[in-house]
């Protein structure tokens, strides 16, 4: 089985498919079809039927089930990698037996104090970068992953399983690629993505979130006569700032903590803006945060007797866990294999968003699970060979009938 994954993780982390911010258009970035293509050939070769690659880049496919099961379970995993770091002629660096020492990747190192889940990988296959690019585990271990499993159905068909629907999709790094998928053609009772970091973590909570943006009018006078009257915006921009909670920063915050993180700040004496994204997994914390916000602007306004403070309050996404609570099929199921396989399940929330997230919101449930890649977004990046396999194991349980 190992085999088969290294085969397809090379293969398939060779292939630049990096996104772009700020395009019109779904993909991002045309190359992302280049992956897409040989996906699409990559599952004919498996079996799969109703193969589809559409305009928008997302690549879907189907195993009927082989014992009338009704059940039909979705696996996804995105194919872009990120655009902050380069994607481009990704070297691959295989290394068998890990000693656990530090690894040294032209520029870079790998130190296990630094990155101490390297302590638990000692004698295991790691694949990492060359120090240059990112390696593109996030997600393409999910792809490989996926593809093994389907691989295993194929080559031991009879073996029982559900009804098995894969789709590969672009753009997820860019929050932009999950709009346009067709949850009701998809057809699932329920699916994974397949796309978080070690192999035995189940993610079925993430962030609420909010975007604030806070615009500041000042009265901008000669400062020679501006006594008793002028309004200085970028000055009442850093007041606005101290009114907010000091430890409600990314910086003083893990775990179940929300924060407000103030991403950008411009301003001059007539006009100053800031932006914040606003976080918590628990929506009623999150209302607090955005009620601390607005008694900052109704404070500064009465003060200033001035038009002086606007907030435009935006909506970004919301924890799936209300939603996935109401039907946990899926978590049941994931639980119940990972248990099946010796492992021990662990829930952990992501402080962040997912597709699963948005795909949970348009109708389908999906959690998320462990691919065995660590360290995504950078040069850092690397796979264990052997919690990938996991992973799979993982997969052919859930998909078993
Ligand atoms: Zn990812």
């Amino acid at each position: 089985m190992k085999n088969n994954i290294l085969k397809y993780f090379l293969k398939y982390v060779k292939i630049d498919t990096m996104s772009m911010e700020g395009q019109s258009t779904t993909p991002s970035t045309k190359k992302q079809f280049n992956l897409a293509k040989i996906l699409v050939d990559d599952l004919a070769e498996l079996g799969l039927k109703d193969i589809n690659l559409n305009d928008n880049c997302i690549v879907t496919a189907y195993l009927p089930s082989n014992c009338n099961s009704k059940l039909n379970i979705g696996f996804i995993a995105h194919m872009d990698t990120i655009p902050g770091f380069s994607g481009t002629n990704v070297k691959p660096n295989v290394i068998n037996n890990y000693d656990g020492n530090t690894i040294k990747l032209n520029n870079i190192e790998l130190n296990p104090n630094k990155f101490p889940f390297l302590k638990n990988l000692k004698g295991k296959t790691l694949i990492t970068t060359d120090g240059t690019t990112v390696l593109g585990a996030d997600d393409k271990a999910g792809i490989a992953n996926i593809m093994t499993m389907l691989k295993y159905y194929h080559d031991n068909p009879t073996l029982k399983h559900v009804n098995i629907h894969v789709a590969f999709t672009p753009d997820e790094e860019i929050g932009g690629g999950i709009f346009s998928f067709d949850v009701k053609k998809f057809g699932c009772d329920y699916a994974y993505t397949v796309d978080g970091e070690p192999y035995n973590e189940i993610n079925y909570e993430n962030f609420n979130a909010k975007t604030i943006n806070v615009e500041i009018k000042g009265l901008d006078i000669h400062p020679g006569s501006a006594k008793g009257q002028m309004i200085n915006a970028s000055r009442v921009a850093m007041e606005f700032d101290s009114l907010l909670s000091d430890f409600n920063r990314p910086e003083y915050t893990d775990g179940y903590d929300g924060f407000n993180h103030l991403c950008e700040i411009k301003g001059e004496v007539g006009y100053a803006n800031m932006s914040y994204i606003l976080r918590n997994h628990d929506e009623k914390l999150l209302d607090k945060q955005v009620n601390e916000f607005k008694n900052a602007c109704e404070f500064l306004n009465k003060k200033y007797t001035f038009d002086t403070v606007k907030l435009e309050i935006i909506d970004s996404y919301s924890n799936m866990r209300q939603l996935i609570e109401k039907d946990d099929r899926c978590i049941k199921r994931a639980i119940a294999a990972i248990k099946a396989c010796g492992f021990i399940p662990n829930t952990v929330p992501i402080r962040g968003g997912t597709d699963g997230a948005k795909l949970t919101q348009m109708g389908l449930n999906t959690p998320n699970l462990g691919t065995g890649g660590y360290n995504c977004h950078g040069p850092y990046e690397c796979a264990c060979l052997e919690e990938m396999e996991n992973v799979v194991k993982i997969l052919i349980e859930i998909a078993k009938e």
